[in-house]
């Protein structure tokens, strides 16, 4: 089964062709996008998270070279990128090929031997969005180049070294949840995180239910500011708790109970947001029992509760978002719907009966109003393994 059109693989294959030469050599690896189902802003305070790996993917093809530099090259963006592999810089401008550079400095800080490589990229993955396409292209690159040149890394120590690169090289302040699901998935599964200690579950998702994701193509210019702004409040609602609760180093170690008794050491707003952070990572650990227990019903109505408190709690969704939301809550066989990833715009999940998915789309296509970057967009979606080595031809046909 092939998870990628025949425009996208045939664009893939000339560009590997006119840049690699021969294709003898050339190996392939699949890191999928990811979708957080439940467990928004919950990340940054050691809490728990559900995400799962999608069918939308990054294609990295690597090659060694005889030389000892490194050429990177994507279908997707430009410039095309070249360097040697014994000193590597950042490059000053939020160039893409640094979450690249960043991975080869940090496989060669862990000892890895890397030689000379070509690298092809594409993504099925939407740029930006909130998929999550960053932490595929960071993974792919991690998990290639080990196979190529050592070490290979557990799927833990993958992930772990690839959110230090995108927060200290590229500059980008994210939580470990992308690079993990990217690097861990499991099929038909979502992952449940504990982002304190890393440790996880594997939760099967029943096969009558649809993952769907709808695009509002609200760009969601996230925006350091509003963020840094959450993050903010968080801690200072640790510290109000904390005052005289001095076991809790994060929200996650608080309740509603220690948050109310300490509602008159904060402001209203910072409560509000401290009681969203509270009420998710239950929601979550509801879901994941829920999800094993296979009430369905039970996990969309926990999905909707999560949308509305990061509505008014937590003060991150938008009019876009909201009215996705409701499209989608609106159809006969649709479980919950909610905005997914930071927010402000981007991307909502919903989950769906299989059998629902054809009339949600025809919904979101014509009731959501166009916006200036285009139609909604809809994938639908079985959760995914995550990153992987395929056989190239089995993705792009004869080579
Ligand atoms: P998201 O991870 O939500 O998609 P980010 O802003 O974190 O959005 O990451 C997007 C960046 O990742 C792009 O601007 C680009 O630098 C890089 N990137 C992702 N996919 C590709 C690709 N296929 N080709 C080149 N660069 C990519
Ligand atoms: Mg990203």
């Amino acid at each position: 089964m092939s998870r990628f059109d025949s425009d996208f693989t045939r664009r893939l294959l000339d560009k590997a062709r006119g840049t690699f030469g021969s294709m003898d050599a050339v190996r392939c690896f699949v890191a999928p996008g990811r979708v957080n189902l439940i467990g928004e802003h919950t990340d940054y305070n050691d809490g728990f998270v559900l995400p799962a790996a999608l069918d939308l993917a990054l294609v990295a093809l690597l090659a060694p070279r005889e030389d000892n530099k490194a050429i990177v090259v994507s279908i997707d963006k430009g410039p095309d990128d070249e360097f040697a592999l014994d000193n590597i810089p950042r490059l000053p401008n939020h160039e893409w090929t640094n979450y690249v550079r960043g991975v080869v400095l940090a496989l060669q800080a862990k000892g890895g031997q890397i030689g000379g490589f070509t690298m092809v990229v594409g993504s099925t993955i939407p740029v930006g969005s909130g998929l999550s396409s960053s932490a595929a292209l960071e993974v792919a690159t991690g998990f290639g180049l080990g196979k190529l040149f050592g070490p290979e890394l557990s799927g833990p120590e993958l992930a772990t070294m690839c959110q230090r690169v995108e927060n200290e090289f590229v500059g980008v302040n994210c939580g470990i949840m992308d690079q993990f699901i990217v690097a861990n998935g499991q099929a038909d599964h979502a992952l449940f995180l504990d982002c304190r200690d890393l440790t996880t579950e594997h939760v099967p998702i029943p096969s009558d239910l649809a993952i769907v994701i709808c695009d509002t193509r609200h760009p969601h210019a996230l925006t350091d500011g509003p963020y840094n702004e959450r993050r903010a409040s968080c801690e200072e609602a640790v510290e109000a708790i904390a005052a005289d609760q001095p076991a809790v180093t994060a929200l996650r170690d608080a309740d509603m109970d220690l948050l109310n008794q300490a509602r008159g050491r904060m402001s209203e707003p910072v409560y509000k947001r401290a009681r969203h952070v509270i009420t998710e990572n239950r929601r979550v650990l509801d879901s994941v029992r829920a999800l094993k227990q296979g009430d369905a019903v039970t996990f969309g109505r926990l999905m909707n509760e999560s949308h509305d408190s990061l509505k008014d709690d937590y003060g991150v969704s938008c009019d876009q978002l909201d009215q996705m939301v409701n499209i989608c809550r609106g159809v006969d066989g649709v479980l919950g719907s909610r905005l997914t990833g930071a927010g402000f715009g981007g991307c909502t999940v919903t989950l769906a009966r299989t059998d629902a998915v054809e009339r949600l789309s025809e919904a979101v296509l014509t009731q959501y109003p166009v916006q200036p970057e285009g139609p909604a967009l809809v994938y639908r979606s079985r959760a995914m393994a995550g990153v992987r080595e395929e056989d190239p031809k089995a993705i792009l046909g004869d080579l």
